[in-house]
C-alpha cells in the first residue's frame, strides 16, 4: 500500500494559486469560536481552511490543492469561479446590483424564460429565493393556498431545510430541534432499498412503499391533503434512491387525496443525475411544483420555486415579497451556469463520469467487507459502510476514518445518512477521468487502511 501511496497523484492542473496574506487557520478558528455560532458545523477533527477555488480543485492557505468530491454540499454544479460565470457576474455587478423586483429588470425575466424551459408540461412559472428552505417554505404555502387542505406528507430520512417549516418537513431527529414544529406534516415509510423493508430484488418494492402513502393519508389526516414533499433522491439521508416505479404511484395517491406533488430538486437537478437534468425524470414523473437550490447558482445564493399558472394564482391574493428573491447578479449567475452547462454538456459528462465513479465503488465493494451498498445515479453517489453485512450495522466510526483520511490523501468528500455512515461523493460536474480515477485510488487507499 505504500507503494500506492507513493504513486499516488493529483491529476495536473495548470493554475497557480494567489499567495495568500489573511489571518492563519488558528486565528480564524479563534475568531469563529468566539463571534460566531456554536451550531457552526466544521467538518474534521483538524479543521481546514480554503482560500482558493478553481473548477474541481479547491486550494488551502498554504497553496495545497484538493480534489472536491463534495461541491460545496452539492452546490458547485459547473465549476469553482467557473471563467464565464464569473464575467457575467462581474458585469452585473458593476452595471447594478440590486433594485428588487418592484421595477422591471431584464436579466430576471430572460433568465426565467431560460429556466421555465428545461422544466416539462406546465411548470412554467418561476418565483426566485435565495436559499432551498425558502424554496420548500414557499412551496408548502403555494400547495396549502391552492388546495385548500392543510396536511403535508414527506418522507422519513428526508432533508428539506432547516428554517421551521421546512425542518417540519425534514425527518432526521439529528436536524429537529426540540420544540413544537410539523405542523400538519406526516411522515411516510422512507423508500430505502437497502434499510427499508423491500429491496431491489422485489419489483413490486415502488408500489408497496407508495401503499404506505395511502395508509398515512387514511389514518394521519382527514383524508384530504395539500401536497407531498420528496426529494429525488434523498441527498442529506445518504443518497437513497427510490425502488424503480415508486414516484408515480405516490403520486398517484397523494393527487386523489387533492394534493400536490412536490419535488425537491434542490441536489439532484440541473443534470446532476445523467440521464436527466431533473432527478423526478428519472422515474417518470411531472410534478406539480419543482423546488431548487445549490447548483443552479454554482454557489450564489439562489433558489427558485417552479410551478404551473393555476397553481400559482392563489399567492398574488396577498403581497408576497423576497428582498434579495431575483437579484440581477444572482440571476445573471443563474443564466451564465445555464449557458455553460448547455454549452460544455455537463449533464452528460455526469453520465459517462458518474459510470465510471460507480463503477469503481463496485469495484471497492468486492474488495471491502466493510462496504455494504454502493449506489446513486450520475454524480449523485453513495457508499454505505457497515460493520456486517448480514446485520447492517452502521460503520459509522470507520466511515470518519475512511473521510478524514482521504482528506489527507487529497480528496474531500461528504458524509451523512442518519447513522453518519455514507461517504456522499457529489463532485462539480466538471470533473475529468482522472478525477475519477484519483478518487478511487484514494478510496482504495483508505480503505485499505482501517
Ligand atoms: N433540500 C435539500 C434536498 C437539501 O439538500 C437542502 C440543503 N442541504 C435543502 C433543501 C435546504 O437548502 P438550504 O440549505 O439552501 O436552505
Amino acid at each position: 500500500m505504500n507503494e500506492k501511496i507513493k504513486m499516488l497523484q493529483l491529476p495536473p492542473y495548470d493554475h497557480e494559486p494567489k499567495p495568500y496574506v489573511g489571518p492563519s487557520a488558528e486565528e480564524v478558528g479563534q475568531l469563529r469560536r468566539r463571534y460566531l455560532s456554536p451550531a457552526l458545523l466544521t467538518y474534521y477533527q483538524n479543521p481546514l481552511m480554503i482560500v482558493e477555488g478553481s473548477m474541481q480543485y479547491l486550494y488551502d492557505e498554504t497553496g495545497r490543492r484538493f480534489l472536491d468530491g463534495f461541491g460545496g454540499i452539492v452546490t458547485i454544479s459547473v465549476g469553482h469561479c467557473h471563467p464565464t460565470v464569473m464575467d457575467q457576474a462581474k458585469a452585473q455587478l458593476e452595471t447594478l446590483q440590486h433594485t428588487t423586483t418592484i421595477y422591471y429588470h431584464p436579466v430576471i425575466a430572460q433568465y426565467a424564460e431560460m429556466l421555465a424551459a428545461k422544466m416539462p408540461g406546465e411548470l412554467s412559472v418561476v418565483y426566485f429565493v435565495n436559499s432551498g428552505s425558502e424554496a420548500n417554505d414557499l412551496a408548502m404555502q403555494m400547495a396549502r393556498l391552492y388546495t385548500g387542505n392543510y396536511d403535508v406528507i414527506a418522507l422519513r430520512n428526508g432533508y428539506h431545510g432547516g428554517s421551521p417549516a421546512a425542518m417540519g418537513l425534514t425527518a432526521h431527529s439529528t436536524w429537529k430541534y426540540n420544540y413544537a414544529h410539523s405542523f400538519g406534516v406526516h411522515h411516510a415509510l422512507a423508500p430505502d432499498p437497502y434499510r427499508g423493508p423491500w429491496g431491489d430484488n422485489d419489483p413490486a418494492a415502488g408500489e408497496k412503499y407508495a401503499a404506505d402513502i395511502q395508509n398515512l393519508i387514511q389514518h394521519a389526516t382527514s383524508g384530504r391533503v395539500a401536497g407531498f414533499f420528496a426529494e429525488s433522491i434523498q441527498g442529506v439521508g445518504g443518497t437513497v434512491v427510490y425502488p424503480e416505479g415508486y414516484l408515480k404511484p405516490a403520486f398517484d395517491r397523494v393527487r386523489e387525496a387533492g394534493g400536490v406533488c412536490i419535488s425537491d430538486e434542490v441536489q439532484t437537478g440541473f443534470g446532476r443525475t445523467g440521464d436527466n437534468f431533473w432527478g423526478f425524470e428519472n422515474q417518470g414523473v411531472i410534478p406539480d411544483i419543482v423546488t431548487m437550490a445549490k447548483g443552479i447558482g454554482n454557489g450564489a445564493p439562489l433558489a427558485a420555486v417552479v410551478t404551473t399558472p393555476e397553481i400559482a394564482k392563489p399567492l398574488a391574493e396577498r403581497i408576497h415579497f423576497n428582498t434579495f428573491g431575483g437579484n440581477p447578479v444572482s440571476c445573471a449567475i443563474g443564466k451564465a451556469v445555464l449557458e455553460v452547462m448547455e454549452k460544455e454538456n455537463t449533464q452528460q459528462n455526469c453520465l459517462i463520469m458518474g459510470e465510471r465513479l460507480l463503477g469503481g465503488f463496485r469495484d471497492l465493494l468486492e474488495k471491502y467487507d466493510i462496504i455494504g451498498h454502493v449506489r446513486g445515479m450520475g454524480l449523485m453517489t453513495g457508499i454505505e459502510l457497515v460493520k456486517d453485512r448480514a446485520t447492517k450495522e452502521p460503520a459509522t466510526a470507520e466511515c470518519a476514518r475512511v473521510w478524514e483520511r482521504a482528506r489527507e490523501l487529497g480528496l474531500l468528500i461528504g458524509k451523512g445518512g442518519f447513522y453518519g455512515n455514507v461517504l456522499r461523493i457529489k463532485p462539480p460536474m466538471c470533473i475529468t477521468s482522472a478525477d475519477v480515477d484519483y478518487m478511487i485510488q484514494v478510496l482504495d487507499i483508505a480503505f485499505s487502511e482501517l
